[in-house]
């Protein structure tokens, strides 16, 4: 529609050089440089996804972790003698 591209085009022009042109930023996954706005932090999809997977695998350890510190067990152990 005519009238929304209107309102892109102007609102892009108001929008701070930084905004608009992107700047160099580091993926907090691969850590490979790339072109993105401020609010980008990963290179590519994969990398995003795969930072929230990894993310959730490591509070989940740290959950076991801690459960088996109250415990007065050793989680690693734990794990090897029930595999
Ligand atoms: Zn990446």
């Amino acid at each position: 529609m005519a009238v929304d591209t209107l309102e892109t085009v102007r609102a892009a022009d108001r929008a701070p050089e930084a905004e608009r042109a992107g700047t160099e930023r580091i993926c907090e996954q691969c850590g490979a440089p790339f072109q993105g706005r401020r609010d980008k932090r990963f290179c590519c999809d994969p990398c995003r996804t795969r930072f929230g997977r990894e993310r959730k695998e490591r509070a989940v350890q740290a959950t076991i972790d801690q459960l088996a510190q109250m415990a007065g067990v050793d989680a690693t152990e734990m794990l090897k003698r029930n595999s």
